[in-house]
């Protein structure tokens, strides 16, 4: 989708530390790391929030946790644990209008998150 910072991410328009891609997923750092490992996963395609999943895009929302434990693996926090946070709408404080799930890792994490 034109003009949306997540797919020009994905065409490698604008620049990113990619940790993990396939022909439906890409993965990269967070440019302003809440935890020692901050990766965000998203699909290729433009999909705006979770509110827009449905049983045609579904699929690529599912190579997204297909691939979630190779990249905890790689990250060295697969045995430690980690945690996976899809913010959607605005109570939620979603910035960018393109589904994405953060992993956080490599420190303790508080339940419940403010
Ligand atoms: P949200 O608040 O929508 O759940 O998460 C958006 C995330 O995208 C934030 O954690 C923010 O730091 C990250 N982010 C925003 N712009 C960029 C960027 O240009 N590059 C990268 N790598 N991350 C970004
Ligand atoms: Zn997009």
């Amino acid at each position: 989708m034109k003009d949306c910072l997540f797919c020009k991410i994905a065409n490698k328009e604008i620049p990113s530390e990619a940790v993990f891609e396939n022909e439906d997923v890409f993965a990269f750092n967070d440019i302003n790391p809440e935890a020692p490992v901050h990766v965000l996963v998203i699909p290729k395609v433009h999909i705006s929030s979770l509110n827009d999943v449905n049983e045609e895009n579904s699929k690529h929302i599912s190579r997204i946790f297909e691939i979630i434990p190779e990249i905890a693996k790689k990250a060295g926090i697969d045995e430690s644990g980690y945690r996976i946070v899809s913010n959607c709408g605005k109570d939620a404080m979603q910035t960018v209008n393109h589904v994405h799930f953060h992993i956080l890792g490599k420190r303790s994490l508080q339940w419940p998150p403010g």
